[in-house]
């Protein structure tokens, strides 16, 4: 299955219980547009190499386009156009005046210098800046950018349209960026956990945590969790797993992390594998690295009663139905990961009006957006015996269809 069918699929779920109309369902899935551009630039040994850069705005009814930038392998046309559906239904859900977008370059970022990896973002801004803007489109990190490239980014549109900040997010906090970005994602999935696991009745100290990805997502989420008493037993990266059924010490992970820029090496836990973690024998399981990686093969193996996405699509629609059938709790990616968006939306708030908030203004703004989606999703699926997946999607998609009738489709 394709990530755009997975999508699609569970896209239909949903709309099936809120009797949506065939055309309101081509309407909604249909994005608005899509480009993809050339990317010729200098290598540093002289040579010179072509990319293609792809961004698909999906839909504007609710506000400007709003998506992260992916620099990954494997990224093509139709991931980089299910993952930017994704967006609309979670700007949605977390009530954010925005739309949703994203883009993305096949290209693995740790094989280029950050001067070719500079040249390379921006001759891509030099492809699409006629398209995106702050009322109009606004790139942010996602897998393998960084604030660097954000950096960038505002750089290379301002010498088209001036200075203006506000056209992507993300940004070093040294230029234009807010206090509490990087952390917001991983942070969210936290705040999530620790709503989930206690209204399932279980507290932190009792509940083990294997958690897959040690990227920005995973780790600011194992920095959260260990703070709040959680016991972290697994973490993994590129270089495989680490377990510790009596909990890691996850500060020791983390800086190891930071000096290797890798758990490769990490020597306090027993080694697994990557699949390995995905069938431990914890409470909560948090697949926060690719999408795919739990599918009808691997999902009757899966132990943890409850899992929380706070990666793209890491269930898979077959493994889904799994645990519908067997009363898997999984809490999906368009509420877990809302986190980073959400403090994007602060920060071009405040780029706009040229005012800056404290980190603790930022994290109890981000608790209160991530805490009423919860307990909406949380009371709609109770209320209409949906799962949790199909809630969120009838609170996004429900929102985006009343908006786009309240616009005016003709
Ligand atoms: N890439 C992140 C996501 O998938 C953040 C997007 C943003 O901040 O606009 O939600």
């Amino acid at each position: 299955m394709r990530a755009i069918d997975a999508t699609r699929l569970y896209f239909d779920r949903a709309a099936d219980h809120m009797d949506m109309s065939e055309s309101m369902r081509e309407l909604l899935l249909t994005a608005k547009r899509e480009v993809s551009v050339q990317i010729a630039v200098e290598l540093d040994s002289g040579d010179f190499a072509t990319y293609i850069g792809y961004r698909v705005q999906h839909d504007d009814a609710r506000g400007p386009m709003k998506g992260g930038l992916r620099f990954h392998p494997e990224v093509d046309l139709g991931e980089v156009r299910s993952l930017a559906a994704l967006m609309t239904w979670k700007t949605a859900l977390v009530d954010l005046p925005f739309g949703g977008a994203k883009g993305g370059i096949a290209i693995d970022p740790s094989k280029f210098s950050p001067r070719e990896l500079e040249r390379i973002t921006r001759r891509f801004i030099d492809g699409i800046h006629e398209l995106i803007g702050p009322d109009v489109d606004i790139p942010a990190p996602d897998m393998g950018s960084n604030s660097d490239v954000m950096a960038w980014i505002m750089n290379q549109y301002q010498k088209y349209h001036g200075f203006n900040p506000g056209v992507v997010t993300g940004k070093p906090v040294e230029l234009y960026g807010i206090p509490g970005r990087e952390e917001a994602t991983g942070r969210g999935v936290g705040i999530l956990a620790y709503k989930m696991t206690s209204r399932l009745g279980r507290k932190p100290q009792q509940t083990r945590i294997a958690l897959q990805g040690f990227g920005n997502v995973g780790s600011h989420a194992a920095k959260f969790l260990h703070e709040s008493e959680f016991k972290v037993v697994a973490i993994s990266d590129v270089s495989g797993g680490y377990y510790r059924p009596e909990g890691l010490n996850i500060p020791q992970a983390l800086q190891h992390a930071r000096e290797h820029k890798s758990l490769k090496g990490y020597k306090e836990a027993e080694r697994i594998s990557n699949e390995e973690l995905l069938e431990l024998d914890v409470e909560l399981l948090i697949p926060a690295a690719l999408g795919g990686v739990i599918t009808a093969a691997n999902a009757p193996k899966v132990k943890a009663p409850l899992i929380i996405e706070a990666a793209n699509q890491p269930v898979w629609p077959d493994a889904d139905a799994v645990f519908d059938e067997r009363g898997t709790i999984v809490l999906p990616d368009i509420l877990a990961n809302a986190g980073g968006v959400t403090v994007s939306y602060f920060e071009w708030v405040q780029n706009r009006q040229h005012y800056s908030w404290g980190i603790n203004r930022v994290r109890q703004e981000l608790d209160s957006v991530m805490s009423t989606a919860f307990e909406r999703v949380w009371s709609l699926s109770q209320e209409r015996k949906v799962s949790l997946r199909t809630a969120a999607y009838m609170l996004g998609i429900g929102r985006v269809s009343r908006a786009t009738v309240l616009g005016g489709i003709t």
